[in-house]
């Protein structure tokens, strides 16, 4: 049997804008658009033309899309006609290939939100369909609170549906506006649903406030939708709405779903998908989450000894799909439950040739148990670890010497008489025979301290041009009889790589220099700097 087409729609610009803390501009959102484009995604809805400026000058161009581009707005107001109608004009005026139109399904908002009638309900969504068909557009109707619409009316919301398909809607999608249904309720729904509507034009938007928002899409398809929309990363108001980069990766591997349907994402866009994910954090200046599913820096990660040895014979024997399938690695944890077979695998994947009984294995291991005893976490640093375990095996030039360091803090008033903190660093480095002094004025000290240890390293900057600090985390420790305090920081470059480094020491300042440097030199080092 020939496998039916799922389509999926993403609103990360639309739905995912409303993410607390979430602000696009327009270059955000074509940037974005083109992403999604790229990993297949069938239908990107942009936003709301007319509704605010970024969005009305995101629809005044064409934006020469493969996937359907998708302008977002309401059904006219009641009491209006469609030529009267502004909100209605800009969108049917916006250049876009499809309008997705929100409308009430649920007769209780229709009394008390609206304040209308639910007949004027029903006409507002024929009417704005039968314009927006008439301009050539493809249509969709999202049926706002249709699950508990149904709950309290299964007559009503159904009748919205309906009037929308029979006036020539491409897709009705059912939404979960308020997060609430649950993946058995959603499957028995869409069930009802798909007797009056064929489920070829029925879609799914689901929000993750119960955190099955991805169940919920599931299960919408399992009953017969073959629309599914949702956000990159589960952006979106609240919890968030269901999340592509956990849906795309279940229905392509899954054989429940890939055997029985297809999707645009082909198999390489797939290998794609981890790098897409970390696109969208960087650009809202997130971290992104390491437990993420399929594409978190955890997903495939292992950390006890026994477990890391069956992974090495077959790492089917604990992994529930491949990790490279989505663009993601395996990861044996360095950390003081390690056997012999995690350095191993970590000296395979940083491409560090040893042989399995060399004695500087073991050595390399207890110097790691060791450190960690005192707080070191190399499993969280893993540009540490590889440095560490160069080091071990001889192989880290010594590229230059901080000779001494100084950073003060002071506080004052400035000239216009507010009470100001100022930090600012000297570092004095020595580099092929040569003293190299630079001062930083910085946000903190640690920040100071930064951006003077980058300023001049002579013959090396045009390596570390590039290298940006993009996440510090501080953690207080208490080991033994004094507060140690170890410092991560996640340092990128300008191909997008990151890795992670670690210091530990009574003092932060100390602990933030150990980070600094190990990052710096991971970058010479990854760079092929020569000595
Ligand atoms: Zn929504």
């Amino acid at each position: 049997m020939a496998p039916e087409r799922l389509y999926l729609f993403d609103t990360t610009l639309r739905d995912g804008a409303q993410t607390n803390g979430v602000d696009f501009t327009l270059g955000d959102k074509l940037a974005i658009a083109k992403m999604l484009d790229d990993l297949g995604i069938d239908y990107v809805e942009g936003g709301y033309p007319g509704a605010n400026p970024t969005d009305t000058q995101l629809f005044a161009e064409n934006r020469n899309l493969d996937a359907t581009f998708t302008a977002f707005g309401m059904t006219r107001r009641p009491g209006r006609s469609t030529s009267n109608d502004p909100g209605l004009a800009a969108l049917l005026e916006a250049k876009a290939d499809a309008i997705c139109f929100v409308a009430k399904s649920w007769d209780y908002h229709v009394r008390v939100a609206l304040e209308t009638t639910p007949e004027e309900n029903l006409a507002s969504i024929r009417d704005s369909i039968g314009a927006a068909v008439a301009k050539g557009r493809e249509v969709l109707l999202d049926c706002e609170h249709f699950f508990d619409g149904y709950k309290a009316n299964p007559q009503f919301a159904l009748a919205c549906a309906k009037a929308a398909y029979d006036e020539g809607a491409r897709w009705i999608v059912l939404c979960d506006t308020n997060g609430g249904a649950l993946p058995h309720e959603v499957e028995t729904v869409v069930g009802e649903v798909i007797k009056l509507i064929p489920g070829d034009h029925v879609g799914i938007h689901a929000h993750n406030d119960t955190e099955q928002a991805v169940a919920n899409s599931l299960a919408a398809v399992r009953a017969g939708a073959r629309q599914i929309q949702g956000t990159l990363n589960g952006l979106g108001e609240r919890c968030g709405n269901a999340n592509l980069v956990s849906i795309i990766p279940t229905l392509k591997l899954k054989p429940e779903f890939a055997d029985r349907f297809e999707i645009g994402v082909s198999d390489a866009q797939l290998k794609s998908l981890a790098h897409a994910s970390h696109t969208l954090d960087e650009m809202l200046n997130r971290a992104p989450n390491r437990h993420a599913p399929y594409v978190g820096e955890s997903a495939f990660a292992t950390k006890a000894g026994i477990h890391a040895s069956a992974i090495m014979k077959d790492p089917a024997t604990y992994e529930h799909v491949s990790p490279d399938r989505v663009g993601n690695r395996r990861k044996l944890l360095v950390s003081d439950q390690a056997g012999k077979s995690n350095v191993l695998a970590e000296l395979e994947r940083i491409g560090l040739k040893v042989d399995k009984d060399d004695a500087r294995i073991m050595q390399l291991l207890d110097v790691v148990k060791e450190r960690e005893a005192i707080g070191y976490a190399y499993e969280a640093a893993d540009a540490s670890f590889e440095l560490l375990a160069r080091r071990v095996l001889g192989k880290v030039p010594n590229y230059f010497d901080v000779e001494k360091f100084d950073v003060n803090i002071e506080q004052r008033d400035n000239a216009v008489g507010q009470r100001v903190t100022v930090s600012l660093a000297v570092v004095k480095v020595k580099v092929d025979g040569e003293t190299l002094i630079s001062a930083a004025e910085g946000i903190g000290p640690v920040n100071a301290l930064d951006l003077a240890l980058r300023k001049d390293l002579g013959k090396y900057q045009g390596y570390i041009n590039g290298l940006e600090l993009t996440d510090y985390r501080v953690r207080i420790l208490n080991g033994g009889t004094e507060a140690v305090t170890r410092v991560l920081i996640e340092s990128q470059d300008e191909s997008g790589e990151r890795w992670t480094t670690v210091g530990v020491s009574p003092n932060i300042i100390d602990a933030s220099f150990q980070a600094l440097m190990d990052s710096i030199v991971y970058k010479l080092v990854r760079a092929g700097a020569p000595v």
